[in-house]
């Protein structure tokens, strides 16, 4: 620590600290600057009114969205092993797993529940990118098979919002063995007839894209997502090229086929609720 750190860095964040707009009744949209009022953010779903832009949602924001009445039942994930191998970089795993769960008020990086969807049963997993990134571990890995196993039980479609930046480093191979596990998980969905539908958000990449989250019976992004394996500067320096404008973007991967539809957080639950009624035709003579 110098003079320099210690008093004039301080000094001069001051300064500029005073400038910011009051963090209780405004936000700034990061892509247009526009501020908005956080009632009228709330209330449109976490996007900016004035360009569009998709903000991150949490895990718990996205069962409200989507749930009827934003009413569900959560179940409980379960328990792994913590810090399997007593894994250490610049902090202790388990510190880092503390603080991650202080923040977030998780367990881990995700969420499961259960409700109704425009009227159908339907089981919901829902990733928290606060929560280490949404990085997937065993606990993530444990929690897409306990939810493919309640969507069989009940005979319901699974959705699964991914966010993630890819594979938890600290659990090592057991973090890597996580992808065929949840692979296996969306088999089960499968096999027993129901609709897997993922919606992929900003972002989704690495062992989570690699894995369960390309899986879905139906592909949906929402606008303006980062969807990818690798980030697109180590792509750029292995193949030397320049990568084309909105690359790994969800309406880039649109156009090119890797998704069935990019449709905003607005009509998203319509949108599902009248996919579940296409694809769950069975359910059809009861209702009536
Ligand atoms: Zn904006």
């Amino acid at each position: 620590m110098s003079w320099l750190t210690e008093f004039v860095r301080p000094k001069i964040r001051n300064l500029f600290a005073r400038r910011e707009v009051p963090e209780n009744l405004w936000h700034q949209c990061p892509a247009c600057q526009q501020m908005i009022f956080h009632r009228d953010l709330a209330l449109n779903l976490k996007v900016c009114p004035h360009c569009g832009h998709h903000m991150r949602g949490s895990a718990t924001e996205r069962l409200t969205w989507t749930f009827d009445e934003g009413s569900y039942i959560r179940i409980e994930l379960p328990k792994v092993p913590a810090d399997p191998l007593r894994f250490r970089d610049s902090k202790r795993y388990s510190d880092r797993l503390k603080e991650a769960r202080d923040k977030t008020h998780l367990d881990d990086a995700l969420v499961v529940a259960h409700g109704k969807l425009g009227g159908h049963q339907a089981v919901v997993a829902a990733m928290e990118f606060e929560f280490m990134g949404g990085s997937m571990g065993a606990a993530v890995g444990e929690g897409i098979v306990a939810a493919a196993r309640l969507a069989v039980l009940q005979e319901a479609p699974l959705i699964v919002f991914t966010a993630s930046g890819g594979a938890r480093m600290q659990e090592g191979a057991i973090s890597l063995m996580q992808m065929p596990r949840t692979v296996i998980a969306t088999r089960l969905v499968k096999e027993a007839g129901l609709p897997f539908i993922v919606v992929l958000t900003d972002p989704t990449t690495g062992g989570v894209t690699a894995s369960f989250a390309m899986l879905g019976d139906i592909q949906i992004a929402e606008p303006g997502a980062l969807i990818g394996f690798a980030g697109a500067r180590v792509i750029e320096q292995t193949v030397r090229e320049k990568l084309p404008e909105g690359f790994q973007r969800a309406e880039y991967l649109h156009e090119h086929g890797i998704l069935d539809m990019v449709v905003k957080r607005t009509e998203l639950k319509d949108t599902l609720a009248r996919l579940i009624g296409l694809l769950r035709v069975k359910e059809l003579p009861a209702a009536a």
